[in-house]
């Protein structure tokens, strides 16, 4: 009898906190059933055990922080059938992508006792700025269900079944009251890409933008409300300097507030 081959998948770190690997070992009901289904054959973060490439699937998390980050992807790339970004890192260059709108001399100066040693980048840039990426998973940390989808479907030979719609529609689906409308509350959630399921606004507060830009967001706008609320200008630029800052529509609302 003929023994189908699983298709080989590899997890890929950069730089990042590890928390959507996390997200895969997460997984606790399902992680036997995709163990099963695909053979996992490189994930340091969860075995020693290595198994050279190519590879089917790679999920790639972390930003493009160093010239050897630069060389190490286009590696990645090359190895790679199918390549998915994932996390706000991967996706939008992360909370390091700060360093973009100042010069990181400056970072590492103050961060470093010896800054001759680092080598640095002066961006943190998405993978896709990089390399052709094939399919992209927001969030910090991602959701693990989300994560399962975009297996499920990679194995299904379709595509990834993600909303690209707003936080405010997973707030209705989930009967929540608008914390922005009845409250005044900050909130991030009209401009959002969903998939944390509200989790915020469930529990009164705004939502902050973890899990970045939602599909045509029109961030003006917002900006317009919160400044209704009583927000100043350079506040309102805080709010969309977080973990997704330098993803596009963010990045543009944000410098419109100051440098
Ligand atoms: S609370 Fe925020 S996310 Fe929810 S509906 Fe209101 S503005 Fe949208
Ligand atoms: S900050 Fe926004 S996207 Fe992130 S968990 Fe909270 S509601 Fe969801």
């Amino acid at each position: 009898m003929q023994v189908r081959k699983k298709p080989k998948l590899a997890v890929w770190k950069f730089a990042s906190c590890d928390g959507c690997q996390l997200s895969l070992l997460d997984l606790e009901d399902e992680l036997l059933e995709v163990a099963d289904a695909l053979d996992i054959a490189y994930f340091p973060e969860a075995s020693r055990k290595t198994v050279k490439g190519p590879y089917d699937l790679s999920l790639v998390e972390g930003s493009i922080t160093t010239p050897r980050d630069a060389q190490r992807i286009r590696d990645v790339r090359r190895q790679s059938k199918f390549l998915v970004t994932i996390g706000a890192c991967a996706t939008a260059g992360g909370i390091q992508a700060l360093r973009n709108f100042r010069g990181v001399k400056d970072f590492i100066a103050q961060v470093y006792a010896h800054p001759g040693y680092i080598d640095a980048l002066a961006t943190s840039t998405p993978v896709a700025d990089h390399v052709q990426v094939d399919f992209e998973l927001q969030g910090c940390p991602i959701n693990k269900y989300q994560l399962l989808e975009v297996i499920t479907a990679f194995l299904a030979g379709r595509r990834p079944g993600i909303a690209s719609d707003s936080v405010c529609m997973e707030c209705k689906r989930a009967g929540n009251v608008c914390v922005l409308v009845a409250h005044g509350a900050p909130c991030l959630g009209p401009v959002t890409h969903a998939g944390c399921g509200a989790l915020c606004p469930s529990y009164y507060r705004g939502c902050y933008g973890c899990y970045g830009p939602k599909e045509t967001p029109n961030a003006a706008s917002l900006s317009g409300r919160l400044k209704v609320l009583g927000m100043e200008s350079r506040d309102i630029q805080r709010v969309y300097r977080t973990f997704n800052t330098y993803a596009r529509a963010f990045r543009k609302e944000s410098k419109r507030h100051g440098p």
